[in-house]
């Protein structure tokens, strides 16, 4: 029998997941097609989402609208799930020289950045397990997801509620008309792309010049850590109980594969132990392959040739942060209420 949908999204990692739950929100009918064995990216993101970039100790782009929309669209998804996968986390920046310090001070004094900047620095935190004989503050309003179970507490909603086709996209089957599309027995207004990397091997948009950078990250058991604190020092290392945590992470722009490498391995665990004055227990690897675009701004558009079939991509390192925010902007440009913004419109790449 023929089944009928606004939008069929291909696609449920973070993208696809927060796009479905916006459409839902606004009264749409959504399928998600979606094979997760394809890509791993988003379920072995740490989640955080920090609005500093430490470096230059300036605003992460658009923190000031980022946040606070995720903060509430997070929160909204666990009250509608009835789950709980989102909380706030000061992230501690353990100092690596006086320089950076004395840097810091500096801008936690400036107006536009005091919101995110502690001001006071402390010379005591966790001197028995970590090495910090500068001293170390805390970034404020950072938070953390947890992606993964994120993405399975929606796969099961979308899987209850005959939302979900588990199989991998077949573009020989994806038939376009004027005014809507067909999927094997599925029609839809229009098809909304949302496949991370592997939007490479999509006809319609492998075009667009990605620049996917493939991550690792190990996990470790350290005794005695703070657990409510996401510690950063050259590599950050992610609490998620049982004396658990995630440190990461890694960049490789050459081989694009969820596969993961000794080179990586041994590449975190020597920063760590530099960190580290106790001894650590590698449990766990993870890789995975950000989609992330040379001018590092999210891909949201429209076809040129064919309305009906769009793509929701981009995302780079900051999935998290970033989703809510522009599935909103796409929602409201698909409804006509607005334009999409230049700067993450893929028409810029478009001759
Ligand atoms: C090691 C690492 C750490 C990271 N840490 C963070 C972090 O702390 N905070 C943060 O915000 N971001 C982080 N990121 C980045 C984040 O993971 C990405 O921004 C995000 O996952 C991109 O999500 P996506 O939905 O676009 O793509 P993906 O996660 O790749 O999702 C695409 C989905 O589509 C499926 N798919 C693809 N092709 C098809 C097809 N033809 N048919 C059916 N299904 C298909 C895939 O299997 C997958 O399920 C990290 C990334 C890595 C690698």
């Amino acid at each position: 029998m023929e089944k009928q949908y606004d939008y069929i999204i291909v696609g449920q990692g973070i993208a696809g997941t927060v796009l479905a739950y916006t459409f839902i929100k606004s009264g749409k009918s959504v399928l998600v097609i979606d094979d997760n064995t394809i890509s791993a990216c988003s379920r072995v993101a740490a989640g955080n989402f920090n609005p500093i970039v430490f470096k230059r100790l300036v605003k992460s782009w658009m923190a000031d609208e980022l946040i606070p929309f995720a903060d509430t669209f997070y929160r909204d998804c666990e009250q509608f799930l009835k789950q709980e996968f989102y909380w706030k986390k000061e992230i501690v920046k353990i100092f690596a020289e006086e320089t950076e310090k004395e840097f810091w001070q500096t801008k936690a004094n400036d107006p536009n950045l005091s919101r995110y900047l502690n001001t006071s620095i402390e010379t005591d935190f966790f001197q028995d397990i970590i090495h910090n004989p500068i001293g170390a503050t805390f970034v404020k309003d950072a938070a953390n997801l947890f992606v993964s179970k994120y993405l399975a507490d929606f796969r099961n909603y979308f899987s209850e509620n005959n939302l979900l086709m588990d199989e991998k996209f077949d573009f020989e089957q994806l038939i376009l008309n004027s005014e809507n599309v067909k999927y094997k027995s599925v029609t839809a207004t229009k098809i909304i792309f949302c496949e991370g990397y592997k939007v490479m091997d999509n006809p319609y948009f492998k075009w667009i010049p990605l620049k996917p950078a493939k991550g690792e990250v190990i996990t470790v058991r350290i005794k005695n850590l703070p657990t409510d604190k996401i510690i950063n020092k050259g590599v950050y290392m992610l609490p998620i109980g049982d004396d658990l945590f995630i440190v990461g992470t890694t960049y490789d722009w050459v081989n694009l594969n969820d596969e993961p490498t000794e080179k990586a391995r041994t590449e975190i665990a020597d920063k760590l132990s530099k960190v580290l004055k106790v001894p650590f227990e590698i449990v766990d690897q993870q890789a995975g392959v950000r989609p992330s675009v040379n001018d590092r701004r999210p891909l949201l558009g429209l076809h040129h040739e064919h309305q009906t079939i769009g793509i929701f991509n981009g995302m780079g390192t900051k999935g998290v942060m970033l989703s809510p925010y522009f599935a909103e902007h796409f929602l409201t440009a698909l409804e006509g209420k607005s334009n999409i913004d230049n700067e993450v419109n893929i028409s810029r790449f478009q001759k």
